[in-house]
């Protein structure tokens, strides 16, 4: 017999807490509840990953009409209409919500729609006062965007805001330089938005491969995106016509909308947790250990709140590691090396392990790199390049790395991670027979590396 309410509350139904909730409840036979305070799904469903994805869908028509085009179909005036596709966004995302509550529901999860904060060990407290007690609590908060603190900040708008837009602006800037910033500046710039992307270090996408971003870097250029590197937004000033960003460069250039995609912020604050004696890092992320385990014992976190690699993917597996831990009685830790991801810009970048200049610094590497035009858009007559990348270690022959600059390079890496989590060396890539003709069969046929280092 339990002295407590449930054997689990979790708060935050994002990807990580609704994944633990679900396994606890339904596969482990465990009393749960939930907290979300927001619409069940969370960042990636509601306003993130799903919603992002289908802006990248409907912003790659008018190239896909002109490779029409060039590919002998008559294609008449196309033109976007944004309400129009907003509105089916929202219908879309309110049944992936309705399906995120009902998969709990059935799983047995007591859904509270409701802000949680803790009390103490054991105790979470509703916003209306109810409070519960728990064997256990899992922190899921997830994140948020951080804007830094500008003269004007609050001309700007974030991700959040992006899927809410009364109309399309005609002229928008994107400040950063990350996955959200690139992929927001290829969005608009392809539903016919002008675009400029402030980034004030040297190229965008700091963390990926050099060669690998750069190529990206370009093709957004030649998209017609003003990268302004080594550029930052002083302070935004609203104007009669829209808003003025004074740049760190001299130049003032006025925009209808300013986007900011400069990081995301762990949600801790405000949860009840001082006091309690979990441990709050620099970040302000929770610290835990790999079973995802705080300095208080019975309570846990997943997913962004944690700060280790903000992903979905990454998230549903620390909550479903979790809850075999705890409720499975199979200690499961999550594995964060080789986790493969995909930024969505246009051309996709898709990449696992190292970048080159990483793998140089821990030992002696090949690198297998091959830039050509692809089939489908070389016949239209469009420059568009794309890049397939091995990194391999000299010593082992295993592959550290793998880069991939291509239409639908998501879809590829995902496949080519298999191969380098298993620890696939350069021959085994060699001794796999292509797929002819594709894109992915250069993985497998470069034979001479284009340099050691
Ligand atoms: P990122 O950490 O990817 O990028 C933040 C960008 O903002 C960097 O270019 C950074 O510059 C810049 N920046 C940070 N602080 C400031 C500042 N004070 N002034 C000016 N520029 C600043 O964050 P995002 O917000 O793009 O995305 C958050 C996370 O969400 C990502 O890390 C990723 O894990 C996840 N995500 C994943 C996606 C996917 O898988 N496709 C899509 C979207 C998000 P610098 O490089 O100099 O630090």
């Amino acid at each position: 017999m339990t002295a407590f309410d449930y054997d689990l509350f979790v708060i935050g139904g994002g990807s990580g807490g609704v994944r633990a909730a679900r396994i606890a409840a339904a596969d482990w036979g465990a009393n749960v509840a939930l907290a979300e305070e927001s619409r069940m799904g969370g960042t990636c469903v509601i306003r993130g990953c799903v919603p992002k994805k289908l802006m990248v869908f409907a912003s790659g028509f008018p190239a896909a009409f002109a490779d029409a085009r060039a590919y002998g179909w008559q294609v008449g005036p196309a033109a976007f209409d944004w309400t129009a596709f907003r509105t089916r966004l929202e219908a879309e995302l309110d049944r992936l919500e309705a399906a995120y509550r009902s998969t709990l529901i059935k799983a047995g999860v007591t859904i509270h729609d409701s802000r949680a904060t803790l009390l103490d060990a054991h105790r979470v407290q509703l916003a209306d006062g109810r409070a519960f007690t728990a064997k256990h609590i899992l922190i899921a908060t997830g994140g948020r965007p951080f804007v830094p603190d500008i003269p004007g900040a609050a001309l700007a708008v974030t991700s959040n805001e992006m899927f809410h837009l009364p109309a399309l602006p005609k002229r928008a800037l994107i400040v950063g330089g990350g996955y959200i910033a690139s992929e927001f500046a290829c969005i608009l710039n392809g539903l016919g938005v002008e675009v400029s992307q402030f980034y004030r270090g040297a190229q965008i996408l700091r963390g990926f491969d050099d060669e690998a971003r750069g190529h990206v870097a370009t093709a957004m250029q030649a998209a017609g995106i003003r990268i302004h590197c080594g550029t930052d937004v002083m302070r935004l000033e609203k104007t009669a016509g829209g808003i003025r960003a004074v740049a760190t460069d001299g130049s003032e250039r006025e925009f209808d909308l300013v986007m900011y995609a400069t990081g995301r912020k762990p949600n801790t604050e405000g949860l009840g947790l001082e006091g309690l004696g979990v441990e709050i890092g620099r970040k302000d992320e929770i610290v835990v250990d790999r079973f995802s385990q705080t300095a208080v014992p019975s309570i846990f976190a997943v997913g962004d709140v944690t700060g280790r690699i903000n992903l979905t993917p990454v998230a549903i597996r620390e909550g479903h590691a979790f809850a075999d831990t705890v409720f499975g009685g199979i200690p499961t830790a999550f594995d964060h090396e080789l986790v493969a991801s995909a930024v969505f810009t246009q051309p996709e970048m898709g990449s696992i392990g190292l970048g080159e200049e990483a793998a140089r610094t821990q030992e002696p590497i090949e690198v297998y790199a091959t830039a050509f035009r692809p089939m489908k858009t070389a016949f239209a007559g469009q420059p568009d390049r794309v890049l397939m990348k091995l990194i391999v270690s000299q010593a082992t022959r295993k592959v550290l790395g793998c880069h991939i600059v291509a239409p639908d390079a998501g879809e590829m890496i995902q496949l080519a991670a298999i191969a380098i989590r298993m620890g696939a060396t350069k021959e085994d890539f060699d001794r796999t027979c292509a797929v002819h003709p594709t894109m992915a069969e250069e993985l497998v046929t470069m034979r001479k590396p284009t340099r050691t280092a």
